[in-house]
C-alpha cells in the first residue's frame, strides 16, 4: 500500500493556500460588518476565523487535542467557521492527506466529527460503527490514521442518547432478567454482542445505566485500542496518544472521559 507522506513544504503550502482562502473570506465580511449592533453575528463569527488555529499548525497530540477542543466550543457556541472547507485548500490536499487526528465515534447524523470539532477537510480521518463498537475489520481502518498518515491523535467519541447503547442496554437486561423484550425491526445483534462487555463492566455504576454504559465503551475501546496490534508500539513510543470524549446532543459540548 503507498501512502502519500509530504512533509515539511507540503505543510508551508497549505498553511499558505489556507490564510489566502481566509484572508478571501474575511475581508468582505469585515468591511460589511459596519455598526456593531451587540451580539454574535455571523460578520462576528466570519472575523473569529483569522483567530482560529489550524490542526495542521500542530504536532503534539496535546496541542491537536486543545485545537480541537476549542473547535467543539465554537460548534457549542453556534459559531462554527468551518475551515478548510474553501477551494485553495481543496486544491492543496489533491497531493495527499496528512488528517492530524482519527476520530473512531458513532454513525448517529447528530454527532459528526467535522461538524462537532469544527473541522474541514483533510483534517480527521473518521470511522464510525453504530455505537461505536469495532472489530478486527473495523479497528484496521480506526488504526490506519495513526500507522500508515501517522495522525499523532486518536479520538474514541461516544455520545449522550446513543441509540446503539440504548438498544443493546434493553437487549442484554432482558436477557439477563429473563422478560420478554419488545421486538426490534432494527435490532443489531452483533452490535448488541460487542457491547455486552461495556454492560458487563458498567454494572454498579452510578447514574444512569446507559449514560454509564456509553462511557464505559469508550474507556474499554480506548483500552483496546492502545493494545491494539497495529498501535500498542506507536503509544508505547509516544508517537502516539488515545483518548476517549463523550459528545452532550444537550450542549454542544466534548467531556475528556478517563
Ligand atoms: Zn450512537
Amino acid at each position: 500500500m503507498s501512502t502519500l507522506h509530504i512533509h515539511g513544504n507540503r505543510r508551508t503550502l497549505i498553511t499558505g493556500a489556507g490564510a489566502l482562502g481566509l484572508g478571501a473570506l474575511l475581508v468582505p465580511a469585515l468591511s460589511a460588518c459596519g455598526d456593531d449592533g451587540g451580539g454574535l453575528g455571523a460578520s462576528d463569527a466570519a472575523a473569529q476565523t483569522a483567530d482560529v488555529p489550524d490542526l495542521h499548525e500542530f504536532d503534539s497530540a496535546a496541542d491537536i487535542w486543545d485545537a480541537m477542543l476549542d473547535g467543539n466550543q465554537r460548534w457549542a457556541d453556534g459559531v462554527p467557521v468551518h475551515p478548510h472547507t474553501d477551494l485553495e485548500w481543496r486544491d492543496s490536499l489533491v497531493e495527499g492527506q496528512e488528517p492530524r487526528a482519527a476520530v473512531f465515534t458513532c454513525v448517529d447524523s447528530r454527532v459528526a466529527p467535522e461538524l462537532v470539532f469544527d473541522a474541514g477537510a483533510g483534517d480527521l480521518m473518521v470511522t464510525r460503527t453504530a455505537g461505536n463498537v469495532f472489530d478486527p475489520l473495523v479497528s484496521e481502518s480506526v488504526s490506519y490514521g495513526p500507522a500508515a498518515l501517522e495522525s499523532p491523535l486518536l479520538v474514541v467519541l461516544g455520545h449522550q442518547k446513543c441509540g446503539a447503547v440504548t438498544a443493546a442496554h434493553e437487549a442484554l437486561l432482558a436477557a439477563e432478567e429473563g422478560t420478554e423484550l419488545e421486538e426490534h425491526e432494527y435490532a443489531l445483534p452483533e452490535t448488541v454482542e460487542a457491547l455486552r462487555p461495556a454492560y458487563e463492566a458498567a454494572k454498579g455504576e452510578s447514574g444512569d445505566p446507559v449514560d454509564a454504559m456509553i462511557k464505559t465503551n469508550v474507556l474499554l475501546t480506548v483500552q483496546a485500542l492502545k493494545e491494539h496490534p497495529n498501535l500498542a508500539e506507536l503509544v508505547a513510543d509516544g508517537e502516539l496518544t488515545v483518548v476517549g470524549g463523550v459528545y452532550s446532543l444537550e450542549t454542544g459540548l466534548v467531556t475528556e472521559v478517563a
